[in-house]
Formats: structure tokens, sequence, C-alpha cells
């Protein structure tokens, strides 16, 4: 994280909004998550924060990456150089899974020549598959529980236990092929359980598989939902990494391949958000602030992503509960109606931390307001690295 001065002089520098990537937090977390869970490849799942230069620190380390559009598709694949001398398919297959489970007809057609690895969750997308993307890896996707969740997705996407062996029969009499089997247990999960319960979905669908003759289904895919230090409620990585080892090795052969998708986890603390007080009122007797950023910039996060960011000032003083707004004309365009600072006055800073994630990838341009400047810094890469 950027030192509070070295905020500032970069505001000073580039001007505001000025939303900041400290590529050194990446590596670190990057870190982090290859040393608690060895077994797992990482493929950073792109939607989190697309940016190229954020796909490209994270090849360098060694992860690969998951995508959900033809566009994250490209990105990943126009950023990613120096592949390792392996035929196409097999580094396509090694760095990028297109981890959305519904794909347009366009889309499989023209991802066919890649022969990617897509995930599927219903017998209408193995026929979309067949026909037009007839080349792809398929990973089945299942619903598992997403029980306490800040995001839930188990609405939306992933077949159910009960029909999963069907659908993976249906891929294969279509002349397709399955790898793996994939879940999420939705975003922001703090409720370790869902993953040990996803586990042992899992474990007895590959069972199932492998006893009906398909013991080629050997990709388990646990997706995201690895939680970012938001808050001190958010137990320790250590002690999901704990437990999610202790269950691989109960219930998966050593030569299985085990890869995630974290998003959140790795870019969520890499991200600081500078943006500047622009003007003052009081109403109903509360203080209320405009700050160049909101939530059609790089709050959005507040709205799509339920997550309640924390407001800090450069300025001491006695602090008082305010109302901090965005600059459009929409009362929607709210940051929070309960943040605690000291007066500001018009021209101040103010900053955010810990928003990398799900916050700068869906700004708009809502009311002429372009996105916050996106800046980063790369202390490692100074020093020669
Ligand atoms: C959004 C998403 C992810 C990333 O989720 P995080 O909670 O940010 O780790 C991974 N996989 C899939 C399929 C997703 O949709």
């Amino acid at each position: 994280m950027p030192s509070r001065s070295e905020l500032k002089r970069l505001a000073r520098h580039n001007g505001t909004p000025l939303f900041i990537v400290d590529h050194d937090e990446l590596r670190r977390r990057y870190a982090l998550f290859r040393k608690h869970l060895p077994r797992v490849q990482v493929y950073y799942a792109v939607k989190a924060n697309p940016d190229p230069a954020i796909v490209r620190t994270l090849f360098r380390e060694g992860a690969s990456f998951d995508v959900a559009s033809f566009p994250e598709f490209m990105i990943v694949h126009d950023n990613i150089r120096a592949l390792p001398p392996k035929p196409r398919q097999q580094w396509i297959w090694d760095k990028i899974i297109y981890a959305n489970p519904i794909k347009d007809k366009d889309t499989l057609r023209r991802l066919d020549r890649y022969r990617p690895l897509v995930t599927y969750d219903n017998v209408d997308e193995v026929e979309k598959i067949k026909r037009y993307a007839p080349r792809a890896g398929l990973v089945l996707r299942v619903s598992v529980p997403n029980t306490g969740s800040v995001v839930e997705l188990s609405s939306k996407f992933g077949a159910s236990p009960g029909e999963a062996v069907d659908l993976i029969e249906a891929a294969f009499s279509a002349g397709l092929v399955v790898e793996g089997i994939s879940f999420h247990v939705g975003s922001q999960c703090t409720n370790f359980q869902n993953y040990v319960q996803a586990l042992e979905v899992a474990n007895s669908l590959f069972k199932e598989a492998w006893s009906r003759g398909h013991p080629q289904v050997r990709v388990l895919d646990i997706g995201g939902g690895f939680p970012a230090p938001y808050d001190l409620r958010v137990k320790p990585f250590e002690d999901l990494a704990r437990m999610l080892n202790a269950e691989f090795d109960r219930l998966f052969p050593s030569d299985m391949e085990i890869l995630a998708e974290p998003g959140r986890f790795l870019v969520a603390t890499a991200g600081t958000l500078v943006a500047e007080v622009i003007g003052k009122a009081v109403r109903g007797g509360k203080r209320c602030y405009y700050i160049n950023d909101g939530i059609y910039g790089t709050f959005s996060g507040v709205l799509f992503d339920h997550i309640p960011y924390r407001l800090k000032s450069f300025r001491l003083g006695k602090e008082e509960i305010c109302a901090v707004f965005g600059p459009t004309c929409d009362a929607l365009d709210t940051i929070s109606v309960a943040e605690s600072l000291p007066e500001l006055e018009i021209g101040d800073l103010v900053y955010s931390e810990n928003i990398g994630a799900y916050s700068h990838a869906s700004s708009t341009w809502f009311n002429g307001f372009p996105p916050a400047k996106a800046i980063h810094i790369n202390r490692r890469a100074k020093l020669g690295r």
C-alpha cells in the first residue's frame, strides 16, 4: 500500500480521481495464495480488474487466467508473451479458462480455433458448443451452497448435483470431451464450510463419472470466492488453506489437476482511490460532501459488489458523521450516508483503500464523468527486476 504522503504526491502529480494499482501488493497476494495452496494452479478472474498491466504482472508470476467474454479472452491472449514452446492448444488450456457457463454463438464461433477450455451447466449449451465450438474442452459447473457469501451466484449458474452426471454423459454422447468439474461458493466467502461442502459434492460426482467409464474427467476447478481482508472479521487465508489442503488430500488422488479462479483475493488490496472534495452542503443537519468519483465510477462496487468502502481524509480533527456523494446528478450516486470524517474543505483529498476489485472495472461514463485515471506503481521493477 502506498504511504499517505505518496498518495498525496501522486494525486498532486496526476490529478484526481486517481486509481492507484500497487503491483508489489499483487505479487504478494499471488505468492500468499501459492504458498498456502501449493497444489492449486491460479487462474486470475479477469473480471475483477481487467487492466492489461495487472494481467502481465500476474502472468510473469506464473498465473493463468479465467475469462468470461471474448474481449476478456483477447486481453489475456494479447498480453501474455514469452510462452513456453508448447503446441498452441496446450498453452491456451494451461493459461486460459473461459468460465462463463452461458456463451452466445458468435463467441463460441470465435473461440473454437483456440480450442479453449469452457464451462457449461445445461444441455442447450452442450448443443451450442457442439455446433459452434466442437474443439473446446468442457468443464461442468455445478451449483453448491453459497451461504453467507457477500455476492451470491448459485441462483444464476450451476447444474444441480442430481443432473450433473447426466450432463457429463450428454456431452460425451455429443462427441465432446469433458475435462473437469467446477463450482463457485459465492464471492467474498467468509463461511469456509461452503468450500468443504462443495468439495464433497465434487468428489461424489467424480466418483460417479469415473465409475460410468469417464476416467478422463480429472480437472477440479474450485472457482473464486477467496475473501479479501476488508476488515478484521475476515478469518486468515491460512485457516481456509489448511482446511482445503486437508480436504484435497482426503478426497482427491494426487494426480488430479486442481485449479482456482481467485479475483478479489488478488486485486482488492492492490487498489487505492484518491478523490477530491468538490462541494459541501448541510442538509437536514448533516454535513454532506460531494467528491469527484462515485457510484458510476470507482465506487460502483458499493452497488454492484455490496462492499461498503470507507473513506479516509488527510486532515486531522474531530470526526463527525457525514454523507458523501459522487459527482453525478443522480441521488443513487451516494457513497455513504454515515461516514465519520473531520470537517473537510473544498479541494481536500480523500482516499479509499482495498478498492482494487469490482470497482474501476465497472466504471461508466454516466453524466459525462470519465472513469478515474489509473496509474501503476511497481517498486520491484524500478529496482531492476
Ligand atoms: C467472478 C468469478 C470468479 C472470481 O470470484 P472472486 O470471488 O472475485 O474470487 C471466479 N470464477 C467465476 C466463474 C466467476 O464468475
